[in-house]
């Protein structure tokens, strides 16, 4: 059976250690040592170097004993969102809360601890399984940076869980959507808005009617597009000659929020070049 006290204290261990986003080295180190207790192939690799971290992916690799059953991946990741430096997990009604001055940290040592756990029942009950690749991804937070840096070869499994999401127990989440980033330079031309402002091309005004063109909002049922940021100018007497605004599309449709980022970054390039602007559009 799954061992609830056993969990709760290897959750407190975890949520106990650092593990900001590219600083999760006290964390991998803890999970390399829980690793190597549990006879795994152990290794860490160098997306810290890459993405700017003290630490790389941890992957382990255990040998089932069912060469025939596929390679089944179970994947966390360890860093957390701030501020979750000196947790303190507390304890009432049946629930584990922060201490109020922190994230608990949760987010994702719940999933780190739940492949432990069973790894040990496996072991414990010696249950019948396949090949197991453990993957624990570092800077997932910000836009899955260790997942990314992943070498693909590294990857030896035929199917795998992420375990990273809400939502109650034995719900599988199969979908999610893709996302762009989308983020726009209007450039316009100053000049002195009292003394010669037909001197001046006002990028506010530019970005105002190109923003009046977008299509945002609910695009249809898998698809949504949003303007979140903007902002420009410096004072009520200058023209304006720059404009940033920072975009997002989504959609679980691949070709969808290809066509959506498209519109997005046509309408800024087209109402700017008529009005003798431009656009600089960077899309992530
Ligand atoms: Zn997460």
């Amino acid at each position: 059976m799954i061992n609830k006290q056993r969990i709760r204290e290897e959750f407190v261990a975890f949520v106990g250690v650092t593990a900001e986003t590219r600083a999760e080295r006290e964390a991998a180190d803890l999970l390399k040592q829980r690793l190597t207790g549990l006879q795994a192939d152990v290794r860490e690799d160098n997306a810290g170097e890459k993405i700017g971290g003290n630490c790389g992916n941890v992957l382990a690799y255990i040998k089932g004993n069912r060469p025939d059953a596929p390679v089944l991946m179970l994947s966390a990741h360890l860093d957390c969102v701030a501020p979750c430096a000196g947790i303190k997990p507390r304890f009432k009604d049946g629930l584990i809360t922060s201490g109020g001055d922190t994230v608990l940290g949760s987010d994702d040592k719940a999933g780190v601890v739940a492949i432990l756990e069973a790894i040990r029942v496996m072991r414990e009950q010696k249950l019948p399984h396949g090949d197991l690749q453990l993957v624990f991804t570092v800077a997932e937070e910000g836009g899955l940076h260790g997942a990314k840096s992943l070498e693909r070869e590294s990857l030896k499994a035929d199917l795998g869980y992420v375990l990273d999401a809400e939502g109650p127990p034995g719900e599988v989440v199969t979908i999610t959507p893709g996302q762009d980033s989308i983020h726009v330079i209007m450039h316009g031309k100053t000049a002195h808005a009292g003394m010669a402002p037909e001197e001046g091309l006002n990028a506010i005004v530019l970005a105002g009617k190109a923003l009046a063109q977008l299509q945002q909002g609910r695009i249809d049922e898998e698809t949504t597009a949003n303007v979140g940021l903007i902002s420009g100018g410096i004072a009520t007497n200058i023209v304006p000659d720059k404009v940033e605004i920072s975009c997002e599309a989504r959609s679980r449709n691949p070709e969808k929020l290809t066509r959506q980022t498209r519109h997005m970054a046509e309408t800024f390039q087209r109402v700017a070049a008529a009005y003798g602007g431009k656009a600089e559009v960077d899309i992530k």
